[in-house]
């Protein structure tokens, strides 16, 4: 629905110059909940207001539903944007922010008070209508942007870090809402966050970015549980990174003992990173690709027990649940072939 073809921008010049979004190609399906997820400053902004049409390639094309937008402007685009700070009109009451773009775009009364109040039902505040927007706590005001950019029905609709001003209970409630929105809405939402977690919960695929680079894009599993770069397997959740080279014999040397993977391997000689998450290493256990280590800390975080085991050349942590085991003790671990995965960057 949405075709982001070979977009490139570069703010100033010379020396100043800054390249906020260097080729970046995607296709954005219909009714996708899809995220923009990377650093700050990695160029989701600038991508997010080019697809708006409030910014403008400096090469590259969007197109819509296969017509050619890049240069229309924002009000000709079928396309809404809530912004970070909401930008709601404070001298005015919900149901008046909520009409207004209906209102600018010259429905009438009838159809736009049938709406509003639609809306608002959608986004659960019809009790509030009346109500002005400096007597709404922040979760509220979270929902008038939302209801106010859903009204006049736009084919997509992008989310600017829309959560960030919330706090955290706040924003888990609104991570739902917003998935429930989108689902009953069958609009296409396109949505930016820096925050891994909120990506991984709400999207139904994901592009991380880096410098004004997309990385990888695929659904949450894909991007956690085989992440292209070492980038994106940092980026998103805990890992560990172990340097190694590749044997003969086809397994991985490393530098705290000899790893089997199953994934494919490079050839002999060739340096690679092994990256295995946390809840995947196996504490206490002896067997193929155990390492003997030393147990240098514990961290209880209340669902769970983070262990930091020494293994001489590295050192790696291990996410379990009970961890009846004492620091300063040996204590081996286990690194499942099948979990390790090789990148190469
Ligand atoms: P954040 O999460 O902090 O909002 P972002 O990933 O959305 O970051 P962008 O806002 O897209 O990043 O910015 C990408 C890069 O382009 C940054 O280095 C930023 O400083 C630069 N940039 C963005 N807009 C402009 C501008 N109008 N003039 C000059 N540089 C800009």
């Amino acid at each position: 629905m949405i075709e982001i073809s070979t977009l490139t921008k570069v703010f100033g010049s010379g020396q100043e110059a800054m390249t906020a979004l260097d080729n970046v190609s995607v296709t954005i399906a219909e009714n996708e909940f899809f995220t923009l997820l990377g650093p700050s400053g990695c160029g989701k902004t600038t991508l997010l207001r080019m697809i708006a049409g409030f910014e403008l390639p400096d090469t590259g094309e969007i197109r819509l539903d296969g017509q050619p937008v890049t240069h229309l402007p924002p009000h000709h685009r079928p396309i809404n944007t809530v912004f970070q700070n909401y930008a709601l009109f404070p001298h005015m009451n919900v149901a008046q922010n909520v009409g207004f773009g209906l209102e600018m775009l010259g429905r009438d009364r009838k159809e736009i008070d049938a709406t509003v109040a639609r809306t608002l039902e959608l986004v659960r505040l019809d009790h509030l209508a009346g109500r002005r927007i400096d007597q709404l706590s922040g979760g509220q005001q979270q929902r008038v942007a939302l209801a106010r950019a859903l009204a006049p029905a736009p084919k997509v609709l992008l989310l600017d870090e829309p959560l960030s001003a919330l706090d955290f209970k706040l924003r888990k409630e609104m991570q739902s809402e917003l998935k429930r929105l989108q689902l009953e809405t069958g609009i296409t939402f396109v949505f930016v966050t820096h925050d891994q977690e909120e990506a991984l919960t709400m999207s139904d695929r994901i592009a991380v970015m880096s410098a004004g680079k997309i990385l990888q894009i695929g659904r949450p599993m894909d991007i956690y549980d085989r992440p292209a770069a070492r980038f994106v397997a940092d980026f998103i959740g805990d890992i560990n990174f172990i340097e190694g080279t590749v044997t003969d014999g086809g397994t991985v040397a490393t530098g705290s003992g000899d790893l089997a993977v199953t994934a494919p391997l490079p050839a002999s000689g060739t340096t690679v990173t092994l990256a295995i998450r946390p809840e995947h290493v196996m504490p206490g256990a002896e067997g193929p690709n155990s390492l003997a280590g030393t147990l240098a800390e514990r961290v209880y975080f209340g669902s769970g027990t983070v262990l930091e085991v020494d293994l001489g050349a590295t050192r790696i942590s291990c996410r379990t649940g009970d961890a009846p085991f004492a620091e300063g003790a040996p204590l081996s671990v286990t690194l499942p072939p099948e979990r390790l995965q090789v990148l190469q960057d």
